[in-house]
């Protein structure tokens, strides 16, 4: 009996954190489901773990296992087990909202207890398409912010779909480049370099870098 075919070489687990009503949910949502209509009902995540959406990284099919938080938030009763395993984070604040900012030193405080500030981390001001008369947090502040922190920067809006699937698809670049850096898939190398095993590939040991620390990553910002 054959196994089912896999249809993803490498997957992570990716999180998104930060207080409730920023938007999380609604992001993940518009990049899973771009087809869906924006909804300003707020999402009723409770029962829903995580989605998964597949991209392709240097022809390598990349499994994003996005995890939502599904209200835990509001109460501060995140557990070891929703950050467990996870490779990269959208650590998420809403620029019309300033208390949602200043909370960040908890999430990162969170984060780092839990080991995930050398995982791969951007920085997201979500809800960019209100008025800028609305904004409590400038593009300055966010990108100074981000820089202090060595992350990178987006100005997301999940109901325009500004910058969604860019922030989405930067994070799965990097966390490729963290995890499997050497790992490509061109034609011809399948069937020399790897072997297709039940429609997917078997992945070849590599000597993944064990801190990401020195890594020379360029950052930078992403805004209107
Ligand atoms: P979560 O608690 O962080 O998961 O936030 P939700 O995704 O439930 O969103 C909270 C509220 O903000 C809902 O009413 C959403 O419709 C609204 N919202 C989320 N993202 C955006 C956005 O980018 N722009 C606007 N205008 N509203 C948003
Ligand atoms: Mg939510």
């Amino acid at each position: 009996m054959s196994s089912q075919p896999k249809d993803y070489d490498l997957s992570y687990k990716v999180l998104l954190i930060g207080e409730s009503a920023v938007g999380k949910s609604s992001l993940i949502r518009c990049y899973s489901k771009p087809d869906q209509p924006f909804t300003s009902a707020l999402m009723p995540t409770y029962g829903i773990d995580f989605v998964n959406v597949i991209t392709i990284m240097d022809g390598v099919r990349v499994r994003l296992q996005i995890w939502d938080t599904a209200g835990q938030e509001r109460f501060r009763t995140l557990t070891a087990m929703n950050f467990r395993g996870t490779k990269g984070v959208l650590l998420v604040y809403d620029i019309t909202n300033a208390r949602s900012f200043d909370q960040l030193q908890y999430w990162l405080r969170a984060m780092n207890k839990h080991e995930l500030m050398y995982e791969e981390v951007i920085l997201v001001a979500n809800k960019c398409d209100f008025d800028e008369k609305r904004w409590e947090v400038d593009t300055r502040t966010g990108e100074e912010f981000a820089s202090q922190l060595g992350l990178k920067f987006y100005q997301t809006s999940a109901k325009t779909k500004e910058n969604v699937q860019e922030v989405f698809q930067e994070l799965a670049k990097n966390m490729k480049f963290a995890n499997h850096p050497d790992l490509v898939v061109n034609d011809d190398q399948v069937g020399e370099d790897f072997d297709m095993v039940d429609g997917g590939i078997r992945l070849p040991s590599f000597d993944y870098p064990k801190d990401k620390r020195q890594r020379n990553s360029t950052r930078c910002c992403y805004t209107k």
